[in-house]
């Protein structure tokens, strides 16, 4: 196609994509739009920036071939005053990969905001905000080193749809006695009215999305963020489209958090990523108590909008977050402030947001040498006090230097020589460490560990005590109410019998069996009085299934089974304490 303005490089190569992988050449062409107000200033720091980096990776074999293309204030002069033109839209597809500087959306007119614009055009259903500490960077956090998540957030559905309809309007009363008279619906007279599309399509893209990063990058888990226990049939559908996505089509490498307890005593397995989900009010009180339990997250579109920016605050990376707009087929990289127009062509801000979207690009592409290179040469620049006014104003002594010095600063330390190996293995042994003492306190405290780190328990399996207290049938009844009181328990479980089947002895048994009788403890045997077959049910029984069966069967503990195996037991009380700690979201 000849476009009117746009410039293909005739150096270089276009990425591809085929069967959904990446094709990318070792002398890309990868388009980039400058961006309005301070836009120029960053974009040009950070050119030089992944430029530099790139060439020390990969010593000149390796050459990204730059497409100017044009959105915002350029767009409009050179276009007509048209902010977004087609040949944009369509050199941005074309290209594959590109990264974008922050862009003015002109106020009235019926102008659509660029990123919207850009989002629905291209497709771009998935926001993806990496969100990490680096060193030396003001944070609000005692530990913000233990920030380290990738937020999918879906960013096409949702009351994002834009299907509104204002209070007082036709429209709205149409709808409004629609949902009164024909559904039944309740709700204040003149409301307005808004609609949550939330789609198993949309959904499942996106986990599916989230679960192939979390694969590609090593991660350890994927977390769906959703608020299912009030919004059942959108946010609640996500969460259970989000498990479909994971067992159909990932079942391989994925186990869900219920498994890693229940199946694998709170190891996980080499290889397998943890499918887990929280409640999204949940999930900000984790994310600030215990972030180094999450890795990817997974959410619809409001959950998300919230969550990126409230995360990456915990940083102190509003000003340095990082992200893009995500399709199978076309990628967008961009910064995630403004335009800060106050500080236009000043050579004043920080090119952080913009040079870490780029290296989230580079990451995308697989060049993780030359993303390194960068991502551990800027907390050393940034501890020495090297540091653009924003952060300056935060740090204490800190030498504030303008757009173009700091990429200066940056490209020398890059320039200088980088062991990214010692550096590479010194994280690797710090995840390896964290991942380890994760798994000891799983092990140790499976109860606390599920309520500190926000975890919901759905079934059997997240309640039972482990360490089951058994008896064999031979022992006597005196016996076997010592091993009773001096483990405070109130039941023990009987060894299989020779016809291999299970039993259980309990207080009651020496209430009603024993004393009742007249009888004496230690002349009985434990097979005279045990309750044999023993009644179990599997661990994924969930907790509303089990409390019905105790109800009707009078019964005040389950024993859980594996196989012939029994692997745990559940009780009234255990019962009780996850309702009082947890209320109705148990059973949902
Ligand atoms: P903004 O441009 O993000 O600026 C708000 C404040 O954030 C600035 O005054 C500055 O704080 C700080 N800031 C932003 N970028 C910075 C950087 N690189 N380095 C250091 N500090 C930075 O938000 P806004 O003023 O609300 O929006 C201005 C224009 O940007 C609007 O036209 C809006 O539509 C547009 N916008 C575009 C995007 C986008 O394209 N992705 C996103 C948001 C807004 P101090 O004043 O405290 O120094």
């Amino acid at each position: 196609m000849e476009y009117r303005h746009i410039k293909i490089p005739t150096t270089g190569e276009k990425i591809t994509v085929a069967n959904g992988q990446l094709k990318v050449p070792d002398q890309p062409i990868i388009g980039y739009v400058e961006g309005d107000g301070i836009g120029p200033d960053i974009t040009k720091a950070c050119l030089r920036i992944w430029d530099a980096a790139v060439t020390k990776a990969y010593g000149g074999k390796r050459k990204i071939h730059w497409c100017e293309t044009y959105l915002g204030e350029k767009a409009a002069g050179l276009y007509d005053g048209n902010y977004c033109p087609d040949e944009t839209l369509k050199v941005l597809q074309d290209l594959v990969v590109s990264i974008k500087g922050p862009l003015t959306t002109p106020v009235g007119g019926g102008f659509r905001s660029l990123n919207v614009a850009l989002r629905q055009d291209l497709d771009l259903y998935a926001c993806v905000r990496p969100v990490r500490h680096y060193a030396g960077v003001p944070s609000p956090l005692k530990a913000p080193g233990k920030v380290d998540v990738v937020i999918f957030r879906e960013n096409t559905e949702d009351v994002y749809a834009g299907i509104e309809y204002k209070s007082g309007t036709p429209e709205n009363e149409k709808v409004a006695k629609f949902l009164k008279q024909e559904m039944g619906a309740k709700f204040f007279e003149g409301a307005g009215i808004g609609i949550k599309p939330i789609s198993a399509f949309g959904s499942k893209r996106l986990v599916r999305m989230a679960i192939q990063y979390a694969i590609d990058n090593g991660r350890e888990s994927v977390t769906l963020v959703h608020k299912g226990n009030i919004m059942k049939f959108t946010e609640g559908a996500f969460r259970n489209w989000g498990y479909e996505v994971a067992r159909e089509e990932f079942g391989n490498v994925t186990i869900t958090e219920e498994q890693l307890y229940n199946e694998y005593k709170g190891k996980q397995p080499e290889g397998k990523i943890v499918i887990k989900d929280r409640i999204a009010d949940i999930m900000f009180q984790m994310m600030l108590l215990r972030p180094d339990e999450f890795d990817v997250l997974a959410t619809p579109n409001l959950n998300g909008d919230y969550l990126s920016d409230s995360v990456a605050a915990e940083v102190g990376g509003m000003g340095i977050a990082p992200g893009a707009n995500i399709s199978d087929n076309c990628a967008v990289f961009e910064a995630t402030h403004g335009t800060a127009p106050k500080y236009a062509n000043l050579n004043k801000v920080n090119p952080g947001s913009l040079l870490f979207s780029g290296v989230m690009m580079l990451e995308h592409m697989g060049w993780k040498e030359a993303a390194d290179l960068i991502t551990l040469v800027y907390p050393e620049v940034v501890s020495d006090g090297i540091v653009t006014y924003d952060f300056a104003r935060q740090i204490d002594g800190a030498t504030e230097v303008g757009t173009s010095q700091f990429a200066d600063a940056l490209i020398e330390r890059i320039n200088g020589g980088v062991d990214l190996d010692t550096k590479r293995r010194a994280q690797q042994e710090l995840l390896a460490k964290e991942r380890k003492q994760r798994e000891i306190r799983r092990l140790l405290q499976p109860m606390e560990e599920m309520v500190d780190t926000g975890r919901v328990p759905h079934t059997v399996g997240d309640l039972m005590t482990h360490s089951l207290m058994t008896v064999s049938d031979t022992e006597s009844v005196e016996q076997a109410m010592h091993t009773m009181t001096d483990n405070n328990v109130s039941s023990v479980v009987v060894e299989p019998n020779a016809a291999g089947e299970w039993g259980i002895l309990t207080r009651r048994d020496i209430v009603t069996k024993v004393v009742r009788n007249n009888k004496s403890p230690a002349s009985l045997k434990v097979k005279d009085i045990a309750s044999r077959p023993l009644f179990s049910v599997p661990a994924e029984t969930s907790i509303h299934e089990a409390a019905t069966i105790l109800a009707d069967k009078g019964y005040s503990r389950v024993t859980i089974s594996q196989g012939d195996k029994i692997i745990g037991i559940v009780t009234e009380t255990d019962i009780f304490n996850a309702v009082e700690k947890y209320g109705a979201a148990i059973t949902e």
